[in-house]
């Protein structure tokens, strides 16, 4: 897997949407980087800018730190607390994330003004990371209608198969699926909620009734506190 990647400087980081995801929760999001590594083929993102091979178009908001920070802090002083996932349209911690630290100074800056975070990745690199969410976890203020969520941190593992020969077609840049399962369970045991998206599956390939009930039972057998499946979401024939 290639480790270049472009430095971009983005005029905004936090993202806020119009409504809160009804999956993920969040009402923010941050993506650290444009472009992925990972190069799923079932990507969504295809269909978007940033073209096809995503790996060469991979880009690194290197001016995250001061950009977060600033629009942060104005949320925080309006007092606009909401669920912030990272990410939404890129993997926040892929190799290059190892070298950068991106997702993770964001974590530092999102600790910092104390809001609610999702993590939503395919990478056991999020292990690096429970320190900080783990006190993002416990001092995070949550928006009014979630308190009874009652936790700061979330992490969701995204597993499209659990057939490890099909996921290496798929997803030819991402760990394999056991590993994610594997840290997730690491990460349950850690304290943390944890659960899988199972998305994207695809029709008749991956969204059969036996391997639906396969997915949610290794999800319990390794600890997922939730499971939930997303159908494939299509992105036309070619970047828009
Ligand atoms: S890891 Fe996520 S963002 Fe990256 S290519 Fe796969 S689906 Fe897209």
């Amino acid at each position: 897997m290639s480790e270049m990647v472009n430095e971009i400087q983005v005029k905004s980081v936090l993202n806020k949407h119009k409504r809160r995801d009804d999956w993920f929760l969040d009402d923010y999001s941050v993506n650290p980087y444009e472009g992925c590594a990972f190069n799923c083929i079932y990507c969504y993102i295809r269909g978007s800018k940033y073209g096809e091979n995503m790996e060469r178009t991979l880009s690194a908001k290197v001016n995250l730190p001061e950009v977060l920070k600033r629009q942060l802090s104005l949320r925080a002083r309006r007092r606009e607390y909401g669920i912030i996932c990272i990410a939404t349209s890129t993997e926040p911690y892929m190799p290059i994330e190892e070298k950068l630290g991106l997702t993770r100074k964001a974590l530092e800056i999102i600790l910092g003004y104390r809001f609610p975070v999702h993590i939503v990745t395919k990478s056991k690199l999020v292990l690096r990371d429970l320190d900080i969410l783990k006190k993002i976890d416990e001092t995070a203020i949550l928006p009014d209608d979630l308190k009874k969520l009652n936790r700061g941190a979330m992490i969701t593992f995204s597993i499209s198969t659990l057939d490890e020969k099909l996921a290496r077609a798929l997803e030819p840049g991402a760990p394999a699926p056991m590993e994610r399962l594997e840290t997730m369970m690491r990460c349950k045991e850690e304290g943390f909620l944890t659960g899988v998206c199972y998305a994207h599956t695809l029709p008749f390939i991956s969204d059969t009734e036996e391997e639906i009930d396969r997915m949610i039972k290794a999800a319990k057998d390794y600890g997922a506190d939730y499971a939930f499946v997303g159908t494939l979401t299509l992105f036309g024939d070619g970047p828009a």
